[in-house]
């Protein structure tokens, strides 16, 4: 029976990531980070002095970059190690810095072209759990089962101040709370592939939910629907 795409899209600090990953390791599938590759190809960009809203450059960058995700399991289940042209940039892309960097990059069109592309060679085989913005919009909208997870500002503001703060990033939650409200308007207001929730995707609010039980949520969600299938 062919595995499952499931899509997880959602803002700043949903929870995907954390989601994502626990729910590839509750079913042996396998995980996709696709913001490390917009944060990795801004990180290369930001180190060449590049214009973030030089259109063309940051298009033939893309061309010519290669970015991997390896898995790193020595660091925990479902962990990544990120590759950028052969070099670990797994610590280096998690700065604000990049992070602001990396929402500009992403409305570029020609750039995400050239993303969603490898995006797709790298999940169409199915037995994939990928997190971003467009997956269950764009990259894969014919995917098994697509969540569209979100929690309020507020709440994720906190999460990323204290995940910073346990890596002893001295960071002012206030100003994460401003850079999260400038990423959304960029992501949602954008052109190309703006943040939406895909039509038929399952709206999930992780404002009061612990992160294990919204992963329990979608695993019962994705072996209900594999059930219903196999007895078709
Ligand atoms: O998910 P993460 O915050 O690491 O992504 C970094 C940035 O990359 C986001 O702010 C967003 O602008 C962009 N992104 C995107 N489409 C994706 C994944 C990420 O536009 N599929």
């Amino acid at each position: 029976m062919k595995q499952w795409i499931i899509a997880i899209d959602g803002p700043v600090g949903s929870g995907k990531s954390t989601l994502a990953r626990r729910v590839a390791e509750l079913m042996g599938y396998i995980y996709i980070d696709t913001g490390a590759m917009y944060r990795a190809l801004a990180l290369k960009a930001l180190n060449r002095g590049l214009s973030l809203d030089a259109d063309a450059e940051l298009e033939s960058l893309a061309q010519a970059t290669r970015i991997d995700l390896q898995a790193n399991s020595d660091a925990g289940a479902g962990t990544q190690r990120i590759l950028l042209d052969g070099e670990d940039v797994t610590t280096a892309i998690r700065t604000p810095e990049v992070s602001q960097a990396a929402s500009k990059v992403a409305v570029n069109a020609g750039v995400r072209h050239v993303l969603v592309a490898e995006q797709r060679r790298a999940g169409i085989a199915g037995g994939v759990v990928m997190e971003g913005r467009d997956i269950g919009s764009v990259v894969f909208p014919e995917a098994e089962l697509k969540i569209f997870l979100t929690a309020s500002p507020e709440i994720r503001a906190q999460r990323r101040w204290r995940e910073h703060q346990q890596k002893g990033d001295q960071i002012d939650l206030q100003r994460t709370l401003e850079e999260i409200r400038e990423r959304d308007k960029r992501d949602v207001g954008r052109a190309t592939s703006p943040l939406v929730r895909a039509a038929d995707a399952v709206f999930v609010d992780s404002t009061a939910m612990e992160p294990e039980e919204v992963a329990k949520l979608v695993v019962m969600l994705a072996n209900d629907g594999l059930a219903r299938r196999a007895t078709k």
